[in-house]
């Protein structure tokens, strides 16, 4: 089966606005998927890929986007079972067979397949992914719910996920969120859910109050505040909270500079710090800090794809909103829906839906 009359948005140069064009037929493989695009997020790595110069896996021009959910329509041979499914497609898809893989580490599966940086993506009406690691979403969705906004759980919901599920939250932490926007803001209510006290540090005082209305306990605007005060606040809520009081959990959710240096001061004595924003920018720290306070730092690129289900069965029992989070866009409007990202005039989640699309 194939798929006729696909069109998306592709970055042809770095700097350039999306440009519209027409998708050649689109044929699954045996073991792919065509899905027909509900939803799919602009997330800040798209930025970087176009704005910031960081470089694609396959070249320029490509289609970005890979926060998407959708209907699979075309289904190769060995992958029938998946036709007529509503799906998030992982932002990473590892191979399954190599030694990472193999490993129980498919995050760092060097075949690893994500769709706008090894092949075209979402910013588009259809895409062809493999059907490998696919998370099915039960239908009818629960009231209050679009197909197009469960595109965010592909990274901005995941990946916090999967940063916390490694640094092992549970009720007796006190989880620290540095920047508390589209990725961070998911953070802070997984955080929650799993029984941990909360804290949201932004510079946004809109972002802090959405986040105090979705678990956060005690939010900072570190804005209007010097290091030390900051340092002080956290540790003086960390009493309070009557948690364990050691092994402060930091999330570095902002992606900006500023951000790091701020999670990384925040580092105390048995403290772990997950990188999970992405800035192509340095920061100048005292490394050191993580022997002398024998301190754990961790990133992690993405989420497996066998913790999906995990992830959408917070948001599907309402213990992560999304709606607050995201603004739906139509695709059509692409270009100027991405400039609006990049600029940062647009500070929830855009998704960009085909407007013919899904429900
Ligand atoms: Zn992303
Ligand atoms: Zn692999």
């Amino acid at each position: 089966m194939r798929i006729d009359g696909a069109h998306g948005y592709r970055l042809v140069a770095l700097g350039q606005p999306l440009e519209r064009f027409e998708l050649p037929p689109l044929e699954p493989a045996p073991d792919e998927v065509v899905v027909e695009v509900f939803g799919c997020g602009i997330c800040h790595t798209d930025v970087g890929f176009a704005v910031d110069g960081v470089p694609t896996r396959k070249p320029l021009p490509l289609v970005l986007g890979h926060e998407i959910s959708g209907r699979v329509v075309a289904a190769g041979d060995n992958v029938r079972a998946w036709l007529g499914r509503l799906v998030i497609v992982p932002a990473v898809v590892p191979c399954g067979d190599c030694p990472a893989c193999r490993a129980n580490r498919p995050t760092i599966c060097r075949n690893q397949f994500m769709p706008g940086n090894d092949g075209d993506g979402g910013f588009a009406t259809h895409t062809r992914v493999p059907a490998r690691g696919l998370c099915p979403v039960p239908e009818p969705l629960p009231p209050g719910l679009s197909a197009e906004s469960l595109s965010v759980v592909a990274d901005a919901v995941t990946t916090p996920w999967e940063a916390i599920r490694r640094a092992g939250v549970g009720p007796e932490d006190v989880a620290v969120f540095v920047g508390v926007g589209g990725v961070g803001g998911f953070g802070v209510q997984i955080a929650a859910a799993l029984e941990a006290a909360v804290i949201a540090i932004d510079i946004d005082r809109g972002k802090l109050e959405l986040a105090a209305q979705h678990g956060a306990g005690w939010t900072l605007d570190s804005s209007a505040m010097s290091d030390k005060d900051l340092k002080t606040a956290v540790r003086n809520f960390t009493k309070q909270s009557g948690r364990k009081n050691i092994g402060l959990k930091i999330f570095e959710t902002s992606g900006t500079p500023d951000g790091q240096q701020t999670a990384f001061g925040l580092i105390d004595f048995g403290g772990y710090l997950a990188v999970v924003g992405f800035t192509p920018r340095k920061v100048e720290l005292r490394l050191s800090n993580l022997m002398a306070l024998d301190a754990t730092a961790r990133g992690n690129w993405g989420c497996p794809p066998g913790q999906y289900p995990a992830a959408l069965d917070l948001v599907l029992r309402g213990k992560v909103a999304i709606q607050s989070y995201v603004e739906v866009h139509s695709l059509n409007d692409a270009p100027a829906v991405f400039d609006s990202v990049a600029r940062h005039s647009i500070t929830r989640r855009a998704i960009l839906k085909p407007v013919a699309n899904g429900t």
